[in-house]
């Protein structure tokens, strides 16, 4: 049985001062969530943030990370800056930082590998744009971005590491997958770590759906058998949309 990860990335929005009142406001709404929860506020919100979040049982993520731990490395954070900060989590290879900062799917594995040595947990993203899916290379694209990040990592590390199918078509447009949808191709991603990594990897790993995730449709996407959760994008800005889709997760 799988625990349910819902994850709010707040990209870039709020100033510390911002995110430490929602992250105030969310304590509380959220006390009682059987699922874990995550949220991601910018880099220099995550001390105000940490600190909103002391004796509350959501965790802190950071949206991104070099594979590096220090070096000449103009506006890059490394893993223990943000481990030292408080992150348990790291979001790695987000379709944003793919398509405008062109991270390659070679990046997203050097940050998955320095991420586990460090001890965060990974929340790896993949996800085809609508092109792709039109074009029938669904599959191979988000497996192929599976197969690459998880180049070298292994077996026994993956349990460690969540993967949020993310399809570019739905970030952001208000279009979600439905849950049919999205159902595949967590099923194809499950099976591809059984057939690549075993049992217990595939067993245990967490695939969080991401895209236009709201409270009215979070309940019928995380009823899905392979559907561990969510990454929330624009509904976790406000407090009481993320703890309805926090709730739906049971
Ligand atoms: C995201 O950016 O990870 C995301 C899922 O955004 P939204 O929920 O706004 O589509």
């Amino acid at each position: 049985m799988r625990r349910a990860l819902i994850a709010g990335n707040w990209k870039m929005h709020r100033t510390a001062a911002q995110a430490r009142g929602l992250a105030e406001e969310l304590k509380g709404l959220v006390a009682s969530a059987s699922a874990d929860v995550v949220v991601c506020p910018t880099f220099t919100s995550l001390q105000a943030v940490g600190e909103a979040l002391e004796g509350s049982s959501i965790s802190l993520g950071a949206q991104n990370m070099h594979w590096e731990q220090e070096g000449a490395f103009t506006g890059e954070v490394s893993a223990a800056m943000i481990l030292t900060i408080g992150c348990t989590y790291v979001i790695l290879g987000h379709s944003e930082r793919r398509q405008y900062f062109a991270e390659t799917d070679a990046d997203v594995n050097r940050k998955l590998a320095a991420a586990l040595d460090a001890g965060l947990k990974p929340i790896v993203c993949v996800g085809e744009t609508l092109e792709q899916r039109d074009s029938g290379q669904m599959e191979s694209v988000v497996l192929g971005q599976v197969k690459a990040a998880l180049d070298g990592i292994p077996a026994e590390a993956i349990p460690g590491i969540a993967l949020a199918y993310e399809p570019i078509w739905a970030i952001g447009t208000g279009r979600t997958a439905t849950p049919a949808q999205a159902e595949e191709v967590h099923l194809l991603i499950r099976q591809f770590l059984r057939s690549n990594c075993g049992d217990q990897a595939a067993d245990a790993v967490r695939i969080q759906y991401g895209g236009s995730v709201k409270p009215d449709n979070a309940l019928e996407l995380f009823s899905q058998a392979n559907i561990d959760g969510g990454l929330i994008g624009g509904a976790s800005l406000k407090a009481e949309s993320f703890a309805a889709i926090v709730t739906a997760a049971g």
